[in-house]
């Protein structure tokens, strides 16, 4: 049986890649040890850390204005970093709230420094909406203008990106990194946990325009600090070496196979397959305002909750797994990130409409 894995991280990674990684783990380049047992200092791992730097800037197209640092501490690790790199003199911190995780960004931000927050939701009637960006009332006055590209949890994603005239833009990308195509001079400060679309957790990329490594910032942690990691190549520490190696695979794999643009269509088709199921359904309802349906995670409810257990024991029979919506929202919730094929998507549908006629 095909196991479809739509988890929202740790998520499904390509097949491909995961062989090529069984293929060579006891056995990498050749050296008779596994890419975890080799130093990473040594000439074969920097070499494989040099290239995955250039293909991911390849992939999205990031100039020599950027440093990309391969850190620790996922995607929660930058909403203490954050802070503590880019805090400026009496200018708050500006996060914008969307959804769960952009409220744990201003959470964690406020332990450090000043913060502003702006609720942009407009929910109302049971639908989930978003004012657009260009009515954002930013503060003039800002360290840093904090936000979240993708709420993986509520299934909210914002295709605009904001601007601000002297506040860096800083974007937690972890789940939609290298799913569509994005600018990055429209940014300062991109990060993004690997685990969603990269590789396992445990790695968070970060994209820094490097004239930001030159603020004073807060006392910080060495292992947090920007301008330490971009010096030392990130390697202040011992890196996370496998989850940087998987990271590097995942990359050639993207390279070879279309990079971003590709995988732009790829993810268009799928979710618009998905919604466009969802809404002419009676059964089950996604409730996103279209223009701000996220791309990598599909939330969507039942008529009736009291048959959740149910569809989701039903759906894990067929291989259909971890579908489960997250606690704090409920219903189901499809991530359907760049690993996912359209085949997936289509289990998935054909199982909906089964459940919902068995049901109705
Ligand atoms: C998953 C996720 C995180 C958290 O990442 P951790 O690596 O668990 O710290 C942060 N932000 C967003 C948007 C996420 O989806």
């Amino acid at each position: 049986m095909t196991v479809y894995n739509f988890c929202a991280g740790p998520a499904m990674l390509p097949p491909e890649v995961m062989k090529k990684a069984q293929a060579e783990f006891l056995n990498w380049q050749g050296l008779g040890v596994s890419v975890m047992e080799v130093s990473h200092r040594a000439k074969p791992f920097l070499a494989m850390v040099e290239e995955c730097e250039a293909s991911l800037r390849r992939l999205m197209n990031i100039s020599d204005d950027f440093e990309v640092l391969f850190m620790h501490g996922g995607g929660r690790g930058q909403f203490a970093a954050v802070p503590l790199n880019l805090h400026q003199g009496d200018a708050p911190g500006v996060y914008i709230e969307n959804g769960i995780w952009s409220n744990g960004a201003t959470k964690e931000g406020a332990k450090f420094t000043q913060v502003e927050s702006l609720n942009i939701r407009t929910d109302n009637n049971g639908q989930f909406d978003i004012q657009p960006v260009t009515q954002w009332n930013l503060p003039e006055q800002a360290s840093f203008v904090h936000y979240c590209p993708n709420e993986t949890i509520d299934g909210i994603e914002i295709f605009d990106v904001p601007k601000h005239n002297n506040a860096p833009i800083v974007a937690d990308m972890s789940s939609m990194i290298l799913s569509r195509e994005i600018n990055v001079d429209d940014f300062d400060l991109i990060y993004a946990g690997a685990q969603k679309n990269i590789g396992p957790s445990g790695l968070c990329i970060v994209i820094v325009r490097k004239t930001l490594l030159e603020r004073d910032g807060l006392p910080r942690p060495a292992i947090l600090d920007y301008a330490i990691e971009a010096k030392q190549g990130s390697m202040y520490n011992t890196p996370p070496t496998f989850a940087w190696y998987l990271a590097a695979e995942v990359f050639k794999y993207l390279e070879a196979n279309g990079g971003v643009p590709k995988m732009q269509a790829h993810n268009q088709e799928k979710a618009a397959l998905l919604y466009d199921y969802i809404d002419t359904s009676e059964f089950y309802s996604n409730k996103v305002a279209k223009h701000c349906r996220s791309l990598m995670n599909v939330p969507f409810w039942l008529r009736d909750d009291s048959l959740n257990a149910l569809f989701l024991s039903e759906a894990e029979k067929v291989g259909l797994v971890a579908l489960e919506g997250h606690r704090l929202v409920g219903g189901m919730r499809a991530s359907i990130y760049n690993a996912m094929p359209v085949d997936g998507i289509k289990a998935l549908i054909a199982f909906m409409e089964k459940f919902a006629k068995e049901h109705n």
